[in-house]
């Protein structure tokens, strides 16, 4: 196993995970790993389903570490490709918390969080997908940062094929690395 590209430590945010190498745009950083749980048994969960990260209708995966302390951002560094792996958005210098923005994940009509990013986007409370601004979901969307099945409904939704005319760099990288 190569060594983890980021540690876990306390921050402003609780646990968070944070870069101990420079990591460079497009570059991977870890793979959300763990059993895949229905909505259900989520709910069982209590506390604990702010760690799962959903990949379908009724899936979620009930991350390990280090992936299971990824804390949420407005304006992310890192997002999410292939359902499960976490890409850089940007040059990620090390010491620096790597966060990816959890309404990429979210289309369950159910949980909800309230933001303390502290960004000056900062939308003040975490929601599905679908209530994000259009102009928020186009670019997410573009960047190739949303689970597969909410850009499934999404499309489905606009009632049109609404794929990116130009690929970005980050739909570039995803093509080489074969998702
Ligand atoms: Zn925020």
């Amino acid at each position: 196993m190569p060594q983890e590209k980021v540690f876990i430590r306390h921050g402003a945010l609780g646990r968070g995970i944070y870069a101990r190498i420079p990591i460079r745009a497009g570059e991977s950083i870890l793979t959300f790993d763990g059993p895949v749980l229905s909505h259900e048994q989520v709910l069982s969960l209590g506390e604990a389903q702010a760690y799962t990260i959903q990949i379908g209708p009724d899936e979620y995966v009930d991350t390990t570490q280090p992936g299971r302390y990824t804390n949420h951002s407005c304006e992310p560094n890192a997002g999410i490709v292939g359902d499960r792996l976490l890409i850089a958005l940007r040059h990620i210098a090390p010491g620096e918390e790597v966060q990816f923005d959890y309404s990429t994940t979210m289309s369950e009509d159910h949980w909800t969080m309230e933001c303390r990013c502290g960004r000056p986007s900062c939308r003040n409370v975490v929601l599905d997908f679908d209530l994000l601004p259009a102009s928020l979901q186009t670019h997410y969307i573009r960047l190739g940062i949303v689970q597969s099945f909410i850009v499934r409904e999404w499309r489905a939704k606009a009632g049109r094929d609404r794929r990116p005319n130009r690929a970005s760099p980050i739909v570039q990288f995803r093509r080489a690395e074969g998702f």
